[in-house]
């Protein structure tokens, strides 16, 4: 029986483990928290993450916990329509995209990997070039090394050194709420520097987002700043921040990785954010570390040779990432004219473009 050794329990180490010990590989996944938990957030799902969910077996189950993504749009910030996505085109053409619990997908992962397989509490320190791996209590080694650290990957400076991230120029809030009265459609708003979306989740909560361009760091006083910003929007948003607990918002600055020039070195591959963390404007970023997951067991299970991984992975994750970090530049323009034509093309754009455009992200099967 082979051995591998996942650094991180994220999506991306999960999905890892799951994918791996179906193969009938040992699996040890060194966590750094305390708990496999998730920060209250939603996430969505596209139809290529939900093919790789199924290779994994658990895709049923996912369904049953998420809800199928509704009518979506972009407005301006005075509430009109400057573009309709065609959820149900996408749907006849991809699959469905759904919204669910970032926590609700992670318990699901988590019961689908081996009980004993998982060490929390275990911070890794380094990894060496031949594979062994260092953590706070000791030393650990695998024929698979698996580097799903996230964004600050310790596992990528064995594979290509230190590649730091890039600030993507805002930063992002997050909260999940319970509103007190029916929401209507669902989108996402484009101002000048800052965008506000929401969401449906399964239960009748709504999870919202908002972004707004500030030096990389900059605190804010969370739902206050929000309030300040978005509270005289069009409806729903004034009415989703009055119903949202200051204490359940999320801020993250929107950091970015430059393309690395390898996923792989001997036995040690990356996958998910520590091989290529993304905007979350095409809401992909979880999508493809499961896409990673599905392909770094098949080819670790076949080949000895870990670079068809690489060939796979590194160009599709490479351009799913550049557009998403193009489209977060166009979102996130303040100049008054710049944002003027920004409008008038989006409302030229006719439905129909947007799904054919979106072909070669969720074409994707396993
Ligand atoms: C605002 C925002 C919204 C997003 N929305 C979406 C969305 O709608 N859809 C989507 O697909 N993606 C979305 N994403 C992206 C998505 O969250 C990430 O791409 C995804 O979580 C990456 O998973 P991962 O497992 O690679 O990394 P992570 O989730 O970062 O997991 C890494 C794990 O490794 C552990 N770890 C780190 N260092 C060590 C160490 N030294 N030793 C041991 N353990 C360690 C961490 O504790 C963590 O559990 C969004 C991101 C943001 C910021």
């Amino acid at each position: 029986m082979s051995k591998a050794v996942i650094v991180g329990g994220g999506i991306g180490g999960l999905a890892t483990a799951i994918a791996l010990s179906r193969r009938g590989w040992d699996i040890e996944v060194l966590e750094r928290a305390a708990r496999i938990e998730a920060l209250g957030a939603g996430l969505s799902l596209w139809p290529n993450a939900l093919r790789a969910l199924d290779a994994l077996g658990v895709g049923g189950e996912v369904r049953s916990r998420a809800r199928e993504e509704g009518s979506a749009g972009i407005r301006d910030d005075r509430g009109r329509l400057l573009s309709r996505t065609d959820v149900a085109a996408i749907r006849d053409r991809y699959g469905l995209p759904i919204m669910l619990h970032r926590a609700d997908l992670l318990e699901i992962l988590r019961a689908a990997v081996p009980e004993t397989a998982v060490r929390t509490g275990i911070s890794v320190t380094g990894v060496a070039a031949d594979g062994v791996v260092t953590h706070a209590t000791g030393e650990v080694t695998g024929d698979l090394i698996v580097g799903a650290d996230g964004i600050h990957s310790v596992v990528r400076r064995a594979v290509c050194g230190d590649i730091a991230p890039k600030y993507a120029g805002y930063t992002a809030w997050r909260v999940v709420l319970a509103p007190t009265e029916p929401m209507g459609d669902l989108g996402e708003t484009w101002g000048r520097g800052e965008r506000f979306g929401f969401a449906a989740l399964p239960d009748g909560r709504v999870y919202c987002f908002a972004t707004a361009n500030l030096p990389a760091g900059t605190e804010t006083d969370g739902l206050a700043e929000l309030r300040r910003r978005f509270g005289d929007w069009h409806d729903p948003i004034p009415a989703l921040l009055a119903a949202a607990d200051p204490a359940a918002v999320l801020q993250h600055d929107i950091y970015e990785l430059p393309p690395l020039p390898t996923y792989v070195s001997g036995r040690i591959a990356l996958l998910g954010d520590a091989a290529h963390a993304m905007t979350p404007n095409l809401g992909q970023g979880a999508c493809q570390a499961l896409e990673d997951a599905v392909i770094l067991a098949r080819v670790a299970d076949e080949d000895v040779d870990l670079t068809r991984y690489d060939r796979e992975r590194r160009p599709r994750t490479r351009m799913i990432a550049a557009r998403s970090g193009r489209i977060g530049v166009v979102a996130q323009w303040s100049w008054r004219p710049a944002v003027a034509v920004r409008n008038t093309v989006l409302r030229l754009v006719p439905a129909s473009a947007q799904v054919g455009a979106l072909g070669t992200v969720l074409d994707w099967t396993c």
